[in-house]
């Protein structure tokens, strides 16, 4: 599994980048400096990486995005999700899914740094469960009917439109659902109060009461759930490779760590135990970034693999638990305190266990394709 000049370019691109110009992470930005950031990525054309040319994207793939997604994630988590929603992440539905007139608009204030896109997916009652989801969208003529409820979205209030699916027929079946955008400000949707997250980071209720969507906005209609699963696996893919450049980041600062940390007379690295845990974290940090990379260049081949997918997604979030774990560990006192950013890179990385499909879920799939069954929850 080799790495094109191309590939092993942007990831040199994104490291001296990260190195000259990002700050340190040590929680997600907001405000103001949310937005200056997104500026600084998009000026140098970060923004979009994957999307087309002419709407101010650079045309590349989505492996190239995922390889600067990790390298920005290393210094500043935030670069790198904003990297992420604008090219492998929410945007993609649009790129993938939207009409000629949807693009047009949108994605040029994508690639500006202008408009974060929030994805309305998650319902209270209908999570793992997803095709249990209840949002309706009626056909009115001109226009569709919204009503219904999403819950989670990540930083939704940071967000002027949201991708919503819905039910689009009522047969209660899984072809009914479909997907719209919605902006902020339509007339009966409301954006709930933002809730604070064990990362950090915020995350809120979408509410519809009888909103009136303009029949564009429609992303796709009924028979859409595995073309909007196809691109989630993108979107798995780029939280995969945030969370697998912050892990990177906990154990780089690790390495150095314990070779300056004295106790009983010398650096701690100097222990066997500590030294057998180094080793075991950089075998996972390897194991972890060779499945992810694996199942990238899939996609960038026009080759997804769903399943090389979930071994990734799951594989890179548990060992980015175990490891952050480890990490902190090492630090002793200064890993659990706050002046030490070791502690919120394992808070932000427990996510990934449960975001984007849980590991259990995940699992199902997986046992269902070696076992060559179907294994119904429901039953
Ligand atoms: C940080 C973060 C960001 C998120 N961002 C968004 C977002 O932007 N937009 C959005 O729409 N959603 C978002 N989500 C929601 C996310 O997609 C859901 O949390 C996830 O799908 C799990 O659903 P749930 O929380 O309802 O858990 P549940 O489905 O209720 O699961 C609870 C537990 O039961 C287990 N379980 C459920 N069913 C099975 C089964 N069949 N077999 C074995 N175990 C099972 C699960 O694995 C889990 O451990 C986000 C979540 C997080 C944590």
């Amino acid at each position: 599994m080799l790495m094109t000049e191309t590939n092993q370019e942007w990831k040199d691109v994104a490291r001296d980048f990260a190195s000259r110009k990002l700050q340190m992470g040590t929680h997600w930005l907001e405000g103001e400096e949310y937005w200056s950031n997104a500026r600084m990525l998009a000026e140098q054309g970060f923004l979009g990486i994957t999307l087309p040319e002419e709407y101010g994207g650079l045309n590349q793939t989505l492996f190239d995005a995922l390889l600067m997604i990790e390298e920005l994630c290393k210094v500043c988590p935030t670069s790198g999700r904003q990297v992420y929603h604008s090219s492998i992440g929410i945007a993609s539905f649009i790129n993938h899914l939207g009409t000629e007139a949807q693009k047009k608009l949108y994605l040029p204030q994508i690639t500006a740094g202008k408009l974060f896109v929030g994805l309305g997916m998650s319902e209270p009652d209908a999570g793992s469960a997803a095709t249990d989801m209840k949002t309706t969208a009626v056909d009115e003529g001109d226009h569709y009917r919204l009503n219904g409820s999403k819950i989670w979205v990540s930083e939704a209030h940071l967000a002027d439109l949201f991708v919503v699916y819905a039910r689009f027929g009522n047969t209660g079946r899984t072809s009914d659902i479909g997907a719209i955008l919605v902006e902020r400000g339509t007339p009966g949707f409301t954006v709930g109060v933002p809730e604070e997250n064990m990362s950090g980071e915020f995350q809120s209720a979408l509410y519809f009461d009888d909103a009136l969507v303009p029949k564009e906005n429609v992303l796709t209609e009924r028979n859409a759930f595995k073309a909007l699963m196809g691109v989630y696996n993108g979107v798995r893919l780029g939280f995969a490779a945030q969370t697998l450049g912050i892990t990177q980041a906990a154990f780089d600062r690790t390495v150095q760590y314990i070779q300056e940390r004295k106790q009983f007379g010398k650096e701690i690295c100097e222990f066997q135990g500590i030294q057998w845990m180094v080793a075991d974290m950089f075998m996972q940090l390897e194991a972890a970034r060779t499945l992810l990379y694996r199942a990238g260049m899939a996609a960038a081949n026009n080759k997804p693999d769903k399943h090389a997918a979930s071994v990734a997604k799951v594989y890179v979030a548990e060992a980015a638990k175990k490891i952050t774990d480890d990490c902190l560990q090492l630090h002793g006192g200064y890993g659990f305190s706050k002046q030490y950013p070791l502690e919120w890179y394992y808070r932000c990385v427990r996510a990934a266990s449960i975001a984007g499909g849980t590991v259990q879920v995940h699992r199902t799939m997986l046992a269902a394709e070696v076992l060559g069954r179907k294994f119904d929850q429901r039953k």
